[in-house]
């Protein structure tokens, strides 16, 4: 049994973008899906689901970014594995193709769990990452909004793995770093269950909003109920966004309260869903 879902953020997308979008999401499902159905990991599935979204400028997230008030994209990314519990993120990382992938490093290869700014940038340059102009990260500007992505897999080893990347919000000052690469607030995974978060970064990370949702499916709610829960609490502060996750039996939940959330899984019966 393997499941997957994966999210294009939860925002104020227009209409007419949505389409793309939905395309953009089952493409990166299908190429986890690949990876899943023939015995790989979770945190491979992830890895490359979030790596195709990250390709596509239909998404605030590698190409497609959106810049800060200075013009210049600072991209925050993390990737965890709930087999192990650790992770690896970076925060404010510019000029990089595949934000996720160096996360992922900083996991696997470092003694830490966070890189941040001008130091996260020259680790991606020492390790041979993909370098990108600003120019070409940069999303149409004249592109109404798109956003944030974010991956969940259970592998036929019965292993989670979250993956989050994003280009941030829109117009947000130099430096400025959200949640998505705060573990428990923008991604949250252990043996029981993973979550992804998107949404506004300043609200998810006052109510910790991944790990929030994995407190409820440990204390027995299914993930769609724990996902409703979350985005609950989050409005009670006036957040918005969304959510999705997967548990250990395979089960997923998602839920949103912004215009939409282009999403995308398998669940582990085999079900698969699109939508928006
Ligand atoms: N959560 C992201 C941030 O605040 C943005 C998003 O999900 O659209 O950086």
């Amino acid at each position: 049994m393997f499941a997957l879902i994966v999210h294009g953020g939860a925002g104020q997308w227009h209409e007419e973008r949505l389409p793309r979008a939905i395309e953009g999401v089952e493409r990166a499902l299908d190429v986890g899906i690949s990876i899943l159905a023939h015995e790989g990991s979770a945190i491979d599935a992830v890895e490359q689901a979030v790596m195709v979204l990250e390709d596509d400028p239909a998404f605030d997230a590698g190409t497609g970014s959106y810049a800060n008030t200075d013009g210049d994209v600072e991209m925050d990314a993390i990737i965890a594995d709930g087999s192990t519990g650790r992770f690896g993120a970076v925060a404010a990382i510019r000029n990089l193709r595949h934000p996720i992938s160096v996360a992922r490093k900083v996991m696997e290869d470092t003694p830490h769990c966070l890189l941040a700014g001008e130091g996260a940038t020259r680790y991606a340059h020492a390790n041979g990452f993909d370098f990108i102009s600003n120019e070409l990260l940069i999303g149409d500007a004249t592109h109404p909004a798109h956003d944030t992505v974010g991956a969940v897999a259970l592998d036929a080893r019965g292993h989670i793995a979250v993956a989050t990347s994003t280009g941030g919000t829109r117009a947000k000052m130099p430096g400025r770093v959200g949640d998505s690469p705060i573990f428990g607030a923008g991604a949250y995974a252990d043996a029981a269950c993973g979550v992804s978060a998107t949404g506004v970064g300043e609200y998810i990370m006052r109510v910790l909003l991944a790990k929030f949702v994995a407190d409820g499916i440990a204390r027995g709610l299914t993930p769609d109920v724990a996902a409703q829960g979350g985005i609950a609490h989050l409005a009670n502060i006036q957040g918005s966004g969304g959510v999705i996750t997967i548990d250990r039996d395979g089960r997923v939940g998602k839920h949103f309260n912004t215009l939409a959330m282009p999403f995308a899984y398998v669940d582990g019966r085999g079900q698969r869903n699109v939508g928006s």
